[in-house]
């Protein structure tokens, strides 16, 4: 078959227009049917078209009517069947269990366009029309629930999804060697009952004689009945997920049924990896959905570039080890080169590249030389509890490859949005990445995820200690001063992990009291299908070691301990408050600097007085409500008496008016004459004061006249005095004259 640049045939007029009487594989897929290799089916789809297999796909069919799935005819070869980009249930529920509301892979975010655990839903609506085709399950779901598993949703354990949805085999991991594999040995006529022999794959059989090496694991039954067993399992799993060491494991089930998994297929090699990029993606979803809307999560891929696959962190809460593995497989600089080009050609680029990474942006090899002729330990892991000293810490390829993307014409900003392993990071020797990291590939704040503070916890996470965190920090800090940046560090934290009690949560709380920083969304561990945490989660076991784990699994203490990441929001006052008392460590209420929360708000009193009134409530509220009834009929009656009234109201509002009509213009007249009165009064007064004025002046000249007068008494007293004192003397000299007369008569006389 020819491979031209157009979408696979989605319905029977594209099989008529190309000529194609019967599909080699018809392929049934939860997601919208998205031709860029960031989408699995696309990446499964093209490859067989490339070795001349032809493939239609079937996306979202309808479930609840057989016929969805016949549209394309019976395959010659096989179905294919991939729930999606995620487990259908990640895709539909929050880890509390919330139905989402939009699913970013349909078109127009359409939610419940694919049915909860596709893979074995697809199974069984083929296994109704098509009884003998064999039919291939592949995809996260399937590959994740490949062996016995516990499912957080229906908080059961169940089979492998190979037996629950009748399929045939499972093409687990990548897929793209086994895919192939499976594909030539039906071509050849081998029957896929007898397809036992390819890596990557599962199969089920009920004999086992044949089998080369095979580690027998835990029965199905053993499993259920008994958790220890499954942790068991899961630690026999785990260390057989290289591809050279890895032996075949072999599960029971009853009536001697074996689920048999071969070894994983082996990593592609640059030269293969480069091939799988290099196929004619159409790099966008079907023309078919363009008028509702389109595909959402098309915006967060289109201008991003895949550099690798696989993962060396081994996070415990993060199943690509059992899926990608941890060996490194890269691109080479040519082919991601190439791949960017065709983003600058897009009329859409505006000169981002939005990410070039991977399940972790900064592996761009395996973590050291041995594991490639050896197979990676299986005891032990290459950065936890510290860095290997096998380890190669090195970023340059890394660095050259970023460098040569900046300088392509057209391109102003390269980012890196995948997740930076911090730890491998400080380990590399040489800081030049770091720099360049900092100056050149930070959107203004870098994500990265230490996940927790506590180092009880880190250790059951697989990740490095706290202090690696700190030193990060530090470094980060220093580059940013350097290059005259101030871009921020925004710390991915998870609440509820296994191990996590209330005191490691206060003691985060405290960690980022302390730092001044609140994040907006607190991630709950959610227990997807085959981590270890997962199972950690359902046995309270560590599969690595035996060891007991405390888990965290009530809902309230859960809500408890996400409240205390977020304690500064004033809607977890109360769980924070609650956390707090539980765990003796009031001591962190109060109003000093290092406390969480203040007092007041609440306190055990008001805390006993809510619980009393949630019980009284229960008994209280049936008889509310016989009496709510009652008091509502008595309310209607008074509805319509107070309509009648309402109506005599407005009647009498009217004349009110009216009457205040009338009121307002007398009231003008009154205002009027009150003026003229004023002005009238103000006259007088102005009178009044002239008068005033005037009797001042009479009396102040009455003053002056009476003054006057008592001068001219005074000197009216002077003169009569002075006349008294003259008539004095007059008579004195009288007095004398005579005297003397007399004594002159007396001497006459003598
Ligand atoms: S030797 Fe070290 S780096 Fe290599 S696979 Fe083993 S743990 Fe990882």
């Amino acid at each position: 078959m020819r491979q031209e640049k157009y979408f696979m045939p989605v319905c029977p007029q594209d099989l008529t227009e190309r000529g194609i009487e019967q599909l080699d594989f018809v392929y049934v897929i939860g997601d919208a049917y998205v031709d860029h290799p960031s989408f699995g089916h696309a990446v499964i789809s093209r490859l067989l078209e490339s070795h001349g297999y032809s493939v239609g796909i079937i996306s979202q069919p309808d479930w609840k009517k057989d016929d969805s799935i016949s549209i394309l005819g019976r395959p010659r070869l096989a179905f294919l069947i991939a729930a999606g980009n995620m487990d259908s249930c990640v895709n539909h529920y929050s880890v509390s269990k919330k139905r989402r509301q939009t699913d970013a892979y349909t078109p127009g975010g359409e939610m419940g366009r694919r049915p909860d655990y596709a893979t074995v839903v697809y199974g069984n609506l083929i296994r109704r029309t098509y009884r003998d085709v064999p039919i291939i399950i592949g995809g996260i779901e399937a590959s994740l629930r490949r062996m016995a598993h516990y499912d957080y949703w229906s908080d059961s354990f169940k089979r492998s999804v190979l037996l629950d949805s009748q399929a045939d085999l499972i093409s687990y991991g990548m897929g793209e060697k086994s895919i192939i594999e499976i594909a030539d040995a039906l071509e050849s006529g081998i029957a896929v009952r007898d397809i036992s022999f390819i890596q990557g794959t599962v199969y089920k059989t009920k004999d086992i004689s044949g089998i080369y090496e095979g580690v027998m694991l835990p029965s199905y039954t053993q499993m259920k009945e008994d958790k220890v067993r499954y942790a068991e399992s899961f630690g026999i799993q785990y260390e057989n997920t290289d591809f050279i060491t890895a032996r075949p494991l072999i599960e029971p089930y009853p009536n001697h049924i074996y689920v048999i998994q071969n070894p994983p297929q082996p990593p592609l090699n640059t030269a293969e990896m480069d091939r799988v990029y290099a196929l004619p993606y159409r790099r966008t979803y079907h023309p078919s959905y363009e008028e509702r809307g389109g595909v959402p999560a098309i915006s967060e891929i289109k201008f991003s570039l895949i550099s690798n696959r696989g993962c060396f962190g081994g996070c415990s809460f993060c199943a690509l080890t059992f899926h990608q593995g941890r060996t490194v497989q890269t691109r080479s600089h040519e082919s991601i080169l190439e791949e960017a080009n065709l983003l600058i050609g897009d009329p859409d680029f505006k000169g981002y590249i939005h990410d070039v990474g991977g399940p972790t942006a900064n592996f761009r090899h395996p973590s050291c030389e041995k594991q490639m002729t050896h197979g990676v330990c299986k005891d032990k892991q290459c950065l936890f509890p510290k860095p290997c000293r096998n380890l190669k810490a090195d970023h340059s390829d890394y660095l050259a490859l970023l460098k040569k993307l900046r300088l392509l014409p057209g391109v102003k900003k390269v980012f890196i949005r995948s997740g930076i392993r911090f730890d491998y990071l400080l380990a590399d020797p040489d800081d030049t990445f770091f720099r360049e990291l900092v100056e050149h590939h930070i959107s203004g704040q870098l994500k990265v995820a230490p996940e927790h503070i506590a180092d009880a916890v880190l250790s059951l996470m697989g990740k490095p200690e706290h202090s690696v965190y700190e030193q990060f920090q530090v470094k980060y800090r220093q580059l940013n001063q350097k290059a005259g940046k101030n871009q921020f560090l925004v710390p991915y934290l998870m609440s509820s992990h296994p191990g996590s009690t209330l005191k490691e949560a206060i003691a985060l709380a405290e960690y980022l009291k302390g730092i001044g920083y609140m994040p907006e969304q607190v991630q709950d561990f959610y227990p997807t299908p085959s981590t270890i945490s997962t199972v950690m989660y359902y046995t309270g076991l560590d599969p690595r070691n035996g060891n007991k784990v405390y888990v965290c699994r009530n809902p309230h203490e859960k809500a408890m301990q996400r409240a205390l990441i977020q304690y500064r929001n004033p809607k977890n006052y109360d769980l924070v408050y609650e956390a707090l008392t539980i765990a003796g460590r009031k001591d962190l209420i109060g109003f000093e600097k290092h406390c969480l929360i203040r007092p007041g708000k609440n306190n055990d009193r008001e805390k006993q007085q809510v619980q009393e009134n949630h019980k009284t409530t229960g008994r209280k509220s049936m008889k509310s409500s016989k009496d709510t009834m009652r008091s509502s009929k008595d309310t209607l009656r008074s509805d319509k008496d107070s309509m009648r009234s309402d109506k005599d109201t407005m009647r009498s509002g009217k004349d009110t008016m009216r009457s205040g009509k009338d009121t307002m213009r007398s009231g003008k007249d009154t205002i009027k004459s009150g003026k003229d009165t004023i002005k009238s009064s103000k006259d007088t007064i102005k009178s009044g004061k002239d008068t005033i004025k005037s009797g001042k002046g009479t009396i102040k000249s009455s003053k002056e006249i009476i003054k006057s007068g008592k001068n001219t008494i005074k000197s009216d007293k002077n003169i009569i005095k002075s006349g008294k004192d003259t008539m004095k003397s007059g008579k004195e000299k009288n007095r004398k004259k005579h005297t003397i007369r007399n004594v002159h008569k007396k001497k006459d006389i003598r």
